[in-house]
């Protein structure tokens, strides 16, 4: 008997496929939509079973899916990793990575380069980092999902990770098999 529904899941799988390879474009354009292609009217009102849309060609669907901004592509940290080198800090091209000592929220979104003025995006804060017990803090609200961190760090501890969000269906319950 089904009684309740399984929690949903986020799944995370590394997308590094070489020291600076990513199974990702970490680059987007930021070009306008490109206008999809239609059926013309008269034809439609002919037909009117015709499918409406003509799709893109190949060449299009390559450039489009470049204008992808990567918001399944999660930093993921591993403190016990790191060696406060600060190389992912310096390259950060919105500033909004640092390591301080730890504090109360509010003094921490001071802290950053960038301040963190979006109280309503959660700040990442990590465990104490094994060399000085500081922590590494991170706005999401503004990182681009650029990957440069990642690419930096000498000891991979960050990583950019793919989000799965799983939610499940009846027949996972009744078979135990998650998909
Ligand atoms: S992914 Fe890019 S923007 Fe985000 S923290 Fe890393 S370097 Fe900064
Ligand atoms: S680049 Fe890596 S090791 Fe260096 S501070 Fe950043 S996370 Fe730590």
């Amino acid at each position: 008997m089904v009684t309740g529904r399984l929690a949903n899941e986020v799944r995370l799988s590394s997308t590094k496929m070489g020291m600076f390879e990513w199974r990702y474009s970490n680059s987007f354009d930021g070009a306008e939509r490109r206008v999809m292609p239609h059926v013309e009217l008269a034809k439609r009102f002919k037909d009117l079973d015709v499918e409406v849309e003509l799709g893109f060609t190949p060449e299009q669907t390559a450039t489009e899916v470049q204008r992808c901004l990567n918001c399944d592509i999660q930093t993921v940290f591993d403190a016990p990793l790191c060696t406060e080198c600060d190389a992912c800090i310096d390259i950060c091209p919105v500033d909004c990575l640092t390591i301080t000592p730890d504090a109360d929220e509010a003094t921490l979104r001071q802290r950053l380069e960038t301040p963190a003025v979006n109280t309503e995006q959660a700040l990442f804060v990590s465990e104490a980092l094994p060399l000085t017990e500081r922590v590494m803090i991170k706005d999401e609200n503004i990182c681009l999902h650029c990957g440069l961190c990642a690419e930096r760090c000498p000891t991979a501890a960050w990583d950019m990770q793919e989000s799965e969000i799983i939610i499940h269906h009846v027949e996972d319950m009744v078979t135990g098999v998650a998909k």
